[in-house]
């Protein structure tokens, strides 16, 4: 198993050299050159595993031995799944009207980015102890991703984090658990624009080799393959426990529909993987105002409207859903000079039309909804009233499509819970539903605080570059950071 870039600069890569990586330095993203098949035998025999099972063996399809033998792979995995609220990690709730709905947001911070970050985590901190080295881990935020990272990494010797989220346009339970966590390896930065504007300087950060090298610089982002890796098995899951396959015999296997609430398109995009790897999943991604993923789904149309709308479903307030690349890779026969040609046009001039074949590709595997506020509230609200059942605002989203679209008959579905609805309480309010909030979400409010602004106008890539270095430095001289930089 090796990978390359989308964009057909990098070849014959390690999993480890892309699991410390952020975009590869062609600008492209990091995929595996071939995907393995499940056969349907393989997947009857997977049909009674559990869900941290499933992510073992999907990971040592990706993982071969000589980078992380198996049995260490395990062992990494469960302990990585090991510290959520529910046995299993997710759970499946079974509610009226044929509607089942995956919570993936059993962790820590609330959201489904625990499950892989854990993981890819623990991945990191393997490979960093074998080679006795460290690495800083730069990430960008629309809310749920600084707060996983955070999670995951704080206290860690062997790694630092720096996060910058786009302030004041995520709710206070996300920033909290951001600026709350005083852990000397934990930099907080709140800047003044959108998370779309904060990825602009993060790839220019990640396209200079020698800051790369020097500081181990890496993301966490989806743009790191691990992630979707990990992502891959909430579909295998899915698949498994609601398609109905333990019913079926022989090699025709029953389809199963997947609604995913979706910004940055990480998710969805481990859905096309896992059905071109043969798991029978019809794709829907759902997204808010900001349907930049329907109107491409719809009519070929990848281009961003002039700004990022701000909706009640914030953590998929995202204009470049970055992970479509890896979508048009693989639908496109993986053509790297194609892709190439498309993602620099869209770069340049933020639009893009897909050409036609790709287009067509495009809608065989995926369909697509786009949701207004009133429709998640709305969503809201019909949960509730139907099933005593509160949702996040972005599995609203899921479950609006679910109340507006009607099921194929014989084909069962799946929404996907992307978060907690604790993490969101003016979407609930503004639903008129009420919330008991746990006792970790209520402590954050009084708790005290550390980061550091970023304003509009300022060069933010300077100001990161030089906060990097800065680090590096006090780590060379094995000190701890803010004890030694007077803040
Ligand atoms: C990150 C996030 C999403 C979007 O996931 P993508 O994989 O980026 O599409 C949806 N909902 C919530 C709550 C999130 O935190």
């Amino acid at each position: 198993m090796r990978y390359c870039s989308t964009r057909g600069g990098a070849h014959g890569l390690e999993f480890r050299d892309v699991l410390f990586s952020g975009y590869a330095l062609d600008g492209g993203m990091f995929m595996p050159e071939e995907l393995p098949t499940l056969s349907s035998s393989t997947l009857r025999s997977w049909s009674s595993l559990s869900y941290s099972q499933l992510v073992c063996e999907v990971c040592s399809m990706f993982i071969p031995e000589q980078q992380i033998p198996r049995q260490d792979l395990k062992g990494l995995i469960l302990d990585a799944l090991s510290k959520f609220s529910v046995p299993e990690a997710v759970k499946l709730a079974r509610l009226k009207g044929g509607l089942s709905v995956l919570e993936l947001f059993h962790g820590e911070t609330l959201a489904f980015k625990d499950l892989a970050m854990r993981c890819t985590v623990r991945f990191l901190e393997y490979f960093l102890h074998k080679e006795n080295r460290r690495a800083t881990i730069l990430v960008g935020t629309s809310g749920d991703t600084g707060g996983s990272a955070i999670s995951g990494v704080r206290g860690l010797s062997s790694v630092d984090v720096v996060v910058v989220f786009p302030r004041g346009r995520i709710t206070m339970v996300q920033e909290k658990q951001m600026t709350t966590c005083l852990d000397d390896n934990v930099h907080v930065f709140a800047a003044d624009g959108s998370s779309d504007d904060i990825d602009v300087p993060l790839r220019q950060l990640f396209a200079k080799g020698d800051l790369v090298r020097r500081h181990g610089l890496m993301s966490l982002n989806s743009v790191n393959w691990s992630r979707i890796m990990v992502q891959l098995a909430h579909f295998l899951y899915a698949y498994l426990q609601l398609s109905g396959i333990g019913e079926t015999e022989g090699d025709t296997l029953p389809e199963l529909e997947v609604v995913v609430p979706t910004g940055g398109a990480g998710n969805i995009t481990a859905g096309c993987i896992m059905r071109l790897m043969g798991v029978p999943l019809r794709l829907v991604a759902v997204v808010n105002s900001n349907d930049i993923v329907y109107r491409t789904v719809q009519r070929g149309d990848f281009s961003m409207a002039t700004s990022v709308k701000q909706t009640l479903a914030p953590a998929i307030d995202i204009q470049d859903p970055y992970n479509m690349e890896r979508v048009f890779w693989l639908l496109s026969g993986k053509d790297g000079e194609l892709v190439k040609k498309l993602m620099e046009q869209f770069q340049k001039s933020h639009k893009m039309s897909l050409p036609d074949t790709l287009h067509k590709k495009l809608c065989t595997v995926l369909s697509a909804g786009t949701v207004s506020d009133e429709g998640i509230v709305e969503a809201m609200r019909q949960c509730w009233q139907e099933n005593q059942y509160l949702v996040c605002p972005h599995t609203a989203v899921s479950l609006w499509y679910h109340y507006h679209f009607p099921l194929h008959s014989g084909m069962n579905r799946c929404c996907i819970a992307t978060a907690s609805p604790a993490k969101f309480q003016d979407a609930v309010q503004k639903a008129g539903l009420n919330i008991d909030l746990p006792e970790a979400v209520q402590a954050l409010a009084t708790m005290a605080t550390r980061y550091k602004n970023l304003e509009k106008g300022e060069d933010w890539e300077a100001i990161l570059r030089e906060f990097i270095e800065s680090v590096g430095s006090v780590r060379q001289r094995g000190e701890s950071f803010y004890i030694s930089v007077q803040q």
